[in-house]
């Protein structure tokens, strides 16, 4: 069976790049019936912490991607590496290294002076460790091929290849102790049994070092699948000025899971015209046959257009919930159950006119302030003498609506209307300034219902005072 794993390092943040990776090896499991599961990279101690780790732990379950078993962190398995250098290194496949930092350091410029990238020599390869000073420490290093080349053939970039001349013995273990990346993926990988995988381009020339563990190590090779990373819109590598970039800030900006799951799905794998794809289709459809091979670049635009179509289709309560989230701190605005009912009330009208979460939280604001209100210019304009014996008015004939719906409001500012000879938009704008503060609201006969008539002729009270 199909198993992925996504493998993160927990720096703190959870990079939109490796959002989508997550979401490429769940959908991929997912659909060939398999297991999706997690790795926390987290052998470099000082940026693993506990909090760097809830911070991907909630990314994925805010995004709906539950892995399949307990996650594995790396740093528990360090014996295991160990183990398996060791065995290489009795089978004589692998070497110690006594090289010094400043050897090390020599041997690079050499390279470098040659024209060559910096490497290792190979010094200790095929030397008696007798030689070394008794007691030095030393490294663990791969007797990697030297002749021939190391091909990879890769689900999204296809065949790749390397010259092995062109590659130094790779380090598998330091002369700390501690086993280097490249090592403990590879154990780590093969006793999961992962068959898949799938992660950011930028890994390519790491899978040819780790093709050579497999081979000596005698393991099969999982098939690899690398995706080319997300560039910013003007093409150049993702970066804060571009804006969002972690799950934390598109979550705090506003955007929906599901939309920006959608939405990455769509960055960089294509399926016919299909832009909205429930989740269930997305497992239906996705294979990385439709993976494209560049890089793909984020269109916030088009990310917040794809929001605005899952908030329209959003769960009123749900929404709700996300909006006295959002309100609650804010200076001037109340969040209590009645407040909380009020927005509840008028999400159907309120969620049609947003397109992210922060712009439905701000148009809902108003709903959780209290009287007396404060008017912008554009209101105060509004609320002028004239508009004032309009509310004066309308204050009786609100105060006689039974029941106070939005279908008997919307007829008796008919009826109002129409006694005294005014447009409807006459006396909805006056109405509109008086309950927000502002001159936009949903329809005024959904507002005013939503308020409540005490409240309504309370803010009406205030705006004639
Ligand atoms: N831990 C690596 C990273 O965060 C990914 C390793 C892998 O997927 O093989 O970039």
């Amino acid at each position: 069976t199909v198993r992925t794993r996504f493998a993160p390092s927990p720096t703190g943040l959870l990079h939109i790049g490796n959002a989508r990776a997550a979401l490429f090896n769940f959908l991929f499991a997912r659909h060939h019936g398999g297991q999706f599961l997690l790795r926390i990279e987290d052998t470099d101690k000082e940026r693993s912490t506990q909090k760097a780790v809830e911070v991907i732990f909630d990314g994925l379950a805010w995004m709906g991607l539950t892995p399949d078993e307990a996650p594995v962190f790396q740093s528990t398995r360090q014996p295991r590496h160990t183990e398996v250098a060791l065995d290489l290194l009795e089978r004589g496949l692998a070497y110690r290294c006594y090289c010094t930092a400043e050897e090390l350091q020599a041997m690079r410029e050499e390279a470098v002076a040659k024209g060559l990238p910096p490497r290792y020599n190979g010094y200790w390869r095929d030397r008696d460790p007798a030689e070394a000073p008794p007691g030095a420490p030393f490294a663990v290093r791969l007797k990697a091929p030297r002749e021939g080349e190391t091909v990879i053939r890769d689900l999204v970039q296809g065949e790749v290849r390397v010259a092995n001349a062109e590659m130094d013995d790779l380090i598998l273990l330091r002369s700390d102790g501690t086993p280097t990346y490249l090592h403990a993926v590879v154990c780590d990988d093969h006793d999961m049994a992962i068959t898949h995988v799938i992660r950011g381009d930028d890994h390519l020339t790491n899978t040819f070092r780790q093709a050579m563990i497999y081979r000596a190590m005698g393991w099969n090779l999982p098939h690899f699948a690398h995706l080319p990373l997300i560039h910013g819109p003007d093409g150049a590598k993702l970066s804060k000025r571009h804006g969002a970039q972690s799950v934390v800030d598109f979550r705090e900006a506003g955007y929906l899971p599901e939309a920006l799951c959608n939405y990455l799905l769509r960055l960089g794998w294509g399926h016919g015209d299909a832009e909205i794809l429930s989740r269930d289709e997305q497992i239906r459809l996705f294979d990385l046959d439709g993976v494209g091979r560049s890089p793909s670049r984020m269109d916030y635009l088009k990310l917040t257009h794809v929001n605005g179509v899952y908030l329209r289709k959003a769960d009123d309560e749900r929404l709700t919930a996300d909006v006295m989230e959002r309100l609650t701190g804010r200076e001037g605005i109340d969040t209590d159950e009645t407040v909380r009912a009020r927005v509840r009330a008028l999400m159907p009208d309120l969620k049609e006119r947003a397109k992210l979460l922060t712009e439905l939280a701000d148009n809902a604001a108003f709903l959780g302030r209290s009287v007396p209100l404060t008017y912008n210019a554009k209101a105060l304009k509004l609320l002028d003498a004239a508009g004032k014996a309009t509310l004066k008015g309308l204050s009786h004939t609100l105060a006689l609506v039974e029941p106070f719906s939005a279908g008997a409001i919307d007829a008796a500012l008919r009826g109002h209307a129409d006694r005294h000879g005014l447009k409807l938009g006459q006396i909805a704008q006056p109405l509109r300034a008086a309950m927000t503060g502002n001159t936009v609201s949903p329809g005024i006969d959904q507002t005013l219902a939503a308020l409540g008539r005490d409240e309504v002729l309370a803010r009406i009270g205030a705006a004639i005072a």
